[in-house]
C-alpha cells in the first residue's frame, strides 16, 4: 500500500521545528539499539557503516541512509564507516567514488580515518571461501547460469542438487584455486555455498558466492579474475570492520539468514553484526534508482548527474538545496518497516523553512516589462534601503538604486484586469517595494499589438513606500532600475516525472513515458539587482515574490545564471494545516 503522508512518528518533531532541544522521535531501529545496549550485546557500542556501490552518483534515497547511519553513530557516541562495496568491477568507476566522498562530506558527515573498500578484503574473503570448501560448506559448480536457475526451483517447487555438489572437497578446492589462477573463462564455473536445495528460502538454495570475471577493478587493479558475490561479501565486510548494526533496505530481509549463515559457518568472533532492514525512501515524481538515473545521463535527457532536475545529491546541491534541509527531511520522515511513498512537497517544505531563515532577499524580474515614470527627472538616481531578510533583522539592509526607467514583471500587468487583480492596469496605483507608489497612465504597444512599455507617474510624497494620507495600494511589486540592473538567465524547473508514481500509473508503460517535457524552462534577458554582480556559484537568494534561486556554475562574469531552487508557494504547509485543523 502506498501512503503519501510522512509517517506519524514525524509529527512531534514538526511541532518543534527549529527548536534545538526537541528530542528526536524514536523509531524501531533506535529501540533495537536501546535493547542491545540494555542487554550489553555489543558492550554498548554502536558501529554502523554506509556501504555504497560506486556504480553511480548518490541520490536522495542514499541521503536518507547516510543520515540514518551517521546520525545513529553520532547520537550513540559510536562510529560510522564509509565503505565502498566494490565487488562488481564492470560497473564501478573512480568518478563515482570521488563523487560519493564529496556528497557524504557535503551532507555534513565525517568518516574520519574510516574509509574502506570491500576490495581490500578480497584476499581474506578468498581464504574464508577456501575454509568453507574445506569444511564441506561450499563447492565448485560447473552449471551455466541457466542451469543454476533451473535446478534452483521456484517459490512453490523445491530445488534439486546438481552433480557437482558431490564432487568432493579436494576436487572443489583444486578447481577454486585454478579459477583464481585464471584457467577458466568467464561464466565457466562458480563457487556455491552448500546449504539446502529444498529450503523454503530460495536465497538458501546453494547461492553462488564467487564468479569468474576477467575484468580489471577500479581499486584492486588486475589482481583478481574471480569476484565474490554481494551476499557473501557483505556480511564479511561488516564482520571485518566490527560493525554492530548493519542497516539495509527491506529487500535484504530474505537475505538475512544467509548473512548470518556466512558469519556463523566461518566461526567469526562474537558478537556478530546484526542486520536490520528498513523501508527505502520513495518520493513522488522522483526516480530513485541509479540504473534509471544513469539511463537519463547516457541518453542525454539531462545535462549530467548534477543536472538540477536530478534527485542526486549533486543535482540537489546544484539546484540550491542545503544539507540542513535534507537532514531535517530525513529526520522528519522517520524510519519505517513498510514501503511507502513520501510526498516531495515535504522535502520542498523543509527546504523553504531553511532558506526562509537564511536566504538574502533581492529583487529580480524574470520577464521584464519596461516602465517609464513620466514625472521622474531624467538622470536622477535615488537609493532605497531595502531589508535583506525580514526574518532576520541582523541581516541588515542594502541600497537599491531607483530611476526613471524601471522593469517590472510582465505578469504583474494586465491591460484588462480580471476580477481581484490588484496589480498594474491602466488607471491603477500600486506600491513599488520600498520605493514609491506609481499609477499606470498609458500602454505602449508595438506594431503587433504587444505591450512593450508602460507610461506611469509616481507620487513623490510616498517615498520609501508609504503615503502620508495613509492610503495603501492592494499590491506591492518588485522592480529593478533599467540602467542599473544586471542581465541574467534563469532556469525554472519542474518535476522530472509527470505522475507521482510511474509504477502505479504505468499500466505497463515504461517510466520514460512519464518524463516531463516541461521540466526545464530557460528564461534569458531577465534583469536582477546590481547587488548580485558579486554572487558566486552556490549562493542562494530569495527573489522577492518569485521563489528561491541559486547561482549556477554555468555563470560567467557579469552574466549570472540562476537555478530556481523552489517556488514560494508551499503546498505542504497547506496539507499540514488541514491535518491539524
Ligand atoms: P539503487 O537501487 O538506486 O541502485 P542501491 O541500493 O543499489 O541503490 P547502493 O549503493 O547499494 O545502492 O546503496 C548504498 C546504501 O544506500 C545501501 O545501504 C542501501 O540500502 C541504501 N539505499 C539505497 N537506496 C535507498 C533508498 N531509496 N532509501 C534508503 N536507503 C537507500
Ligand atoms: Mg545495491
Amino acid at each position: 500500500m502506498k501512503e503519501k503522508k510522512p509517517r506519524a512518528g514525524a509529527s512531534p518533531r514538526q511541532e518543534h521545528a527549529g527548536s534545538e532541544t526537541a528530542a528526536p522521535p524514536t523509531h524501531f531501529i533506535r529501540e533495537i539499539i536501546n535493547e542491545h545496549n540494555k542487554a550489553g550485546k555489543f558492550g554498548g557500542k554502536v558501529a554502523t557503516r554506509f556501504p555504497p556501490e560506486p556504480n553511480g552518483y548518490l541520490h536522495i534515497g542514499h541521503a536518507k541512509s547516510i543520515c540514518l547511519n551517521f546520525g545513529l553513530a553520532q547520537e550513540y557516541g559510536g562510529t560510522c564507516n564509509l565503505r565502498f562495496d566494490d565487488t562488481n568491477p564492470t560497473k564501478e568507476e573512480q568518478e563515482y567514488i570521488d563523487s560519493i566522498e564529496n556528497d557524504v562530506r557535503w551532507l555534513g558527515f565525517d568518516w574520519e580515518d574510516r574509509l574502506y573498500f570491500a576490495s581490500d578484503y578480497f584476499e581474506q574473503m578468498y581464504l574464508w571461501a577456501e575454509k568453507l570448501i574445506t569444511k564441506g560448506k561450499a563447492y565448485v559448480c560447473d552449471c551455466s547460469p541457466d542451469e543454476v536457475r533451473e535446478w534452483r526451483g521456484t517459490l512453490t517447487k523445491p530445488g534439486q542438487p546438481c552433480v557437482h555438489r558431490e564432487r568432493g572437497r579436494e576436487a572443489s578446492l583444486d578447481l577454486f584455486r585454478r579459477m583464481r589462477a585464471g584457467e577458466f573463462p568467464d561464466g565457466a564455473r562458480t563457487l556455491r555455498a552448500e546449504i539446502d536445495m529444498t529450503s523454503g528460502n530460495i536465497n538458501m538454495r546453494d547461492p553462488v558466492i564467487y564468479r569468474i570475471l576477467h575484468a580489471p577493478h577500479p581499486h584492486a587493479g588486475d589482481a583478481w579474475c574471480i569476484y565474490p558475490m554481494y551476499d557473501y561479501a557483505h556480511p564479511l565486510e561488516d564482520a571485518i570492520e566490527n560493525i554492530t548494526h548493519s542497516i539495509c533496505t527491506l529487500e535484504f530481509e530474505d537475505h538475512r539468514p544467509f548473512y548470518d549463515w556466512v558469519i556463523d559457518e566461518l566461526e567469526l568472533p562474537e558478537p556478530h553484526p546484526q542486520q536490520i532492514e528498513f523501508a527505502r525512501l520513495n518520493l513522488t515524481h522522483t526516480l530513485m534508482s541509479k540504473r534509471k538515473l544513469l539511463e537519463l545521463v547516457k541518453a542525454g535527457l539531462v545535462i549530467g548527474w548534477d543536472d538540477p532536475r536530478m534527485p542526486t545529491i549533486s543535482g540537489l546541491r546544484r539546484r540550491g538545496y542545503t544539507p540542513e534541509a535534507i537532514r531535517d527531511f530525513s529526520e522528519r520522515i522517520g524510519v519505517a518497516k513498510r514501503d511507502s511513498m513520501v510526498d516531495i512537497a515535504l522535502l520542498e517544505h523543509c527546504l523553504r523553512e531553511d532558506l526562509n531563515r537564511r536566504a538574502r532577499r533581492v529583487m529580480a524580474v524574470l520577464r521584464p516589462l519596461k516602465v517609464v515614470l513620466e514625472n521622474y527627472r531624467d538622470g536622477q538616481v535615488e537609493e532605497f534601503d531595502v531589508p535583506n531578510n525580514p526574518e532576520d533583522p541582523a541581516a541588515g539592509t542594502r541600497k537599491v538604486p531607483f530611476s526613471k526607467v524601471l522593469y517590472v514583471e510582465r505578469d504583474d500587468f494586465r491591460e484588462s484586469p480580471p476580477p481581484k487583480f490588484y496589480r498594474l492596469y491602466p488607471g491603477n496605483e500600486v506600491r513599488l517595494r520600498s520605493a514609491y507608489f506609481i499609477t499606470c497612465k498609458e500602454v505602449v504597444k508595438d506594431a503587433d499589438s504587444n505591450v512593450v512599455e508602460l507610461r506611469c507617474t509616481y507620487d513623490r510624497s510616498t517615498r520609501g513606500g508609504s503615503a502620508p494620507d495613509g492610503r495603501r495600494p492592494k499590491a506591492t511589486l518588485h522592480w529593478v532600475s533599467a540602467n542599473h540592473a544586471l542581465e541574467a538567465e534563469a532556469r525554472l524547473y519542474d518535476h522530472l516525472l509527470t505522475v507521482p508514481d510511474p509504477d502505479a500509473a504505468g499500466e505497463g508503460k515504461d517510466w520514460k513515458w512519464f518524463l516531463n517535457p516541461g521540466s526545464l524552462e530557460t528564461l534569458r534577458g531577465c534583469r536582477v539587482e546590481a547587488t548580485l554582480a558579486g554572487a558566486r556559484p552556490g549562493d542562494r537568494f530569495q527573489f522577492e515574490r518569485l521563489g528561491y534561486f541559486c547561482v549556477d556554475p554555468d555563470s560567467a562574469a557579469g552574466k549570472p545564471v540562476f537555478n530556481r531552487t523552489v517556488t514560494l508557494r508551499d503546498s505542504w504547509a497547506k496539507i499540514e494545516q488541514k491535518q491539524k485543523g
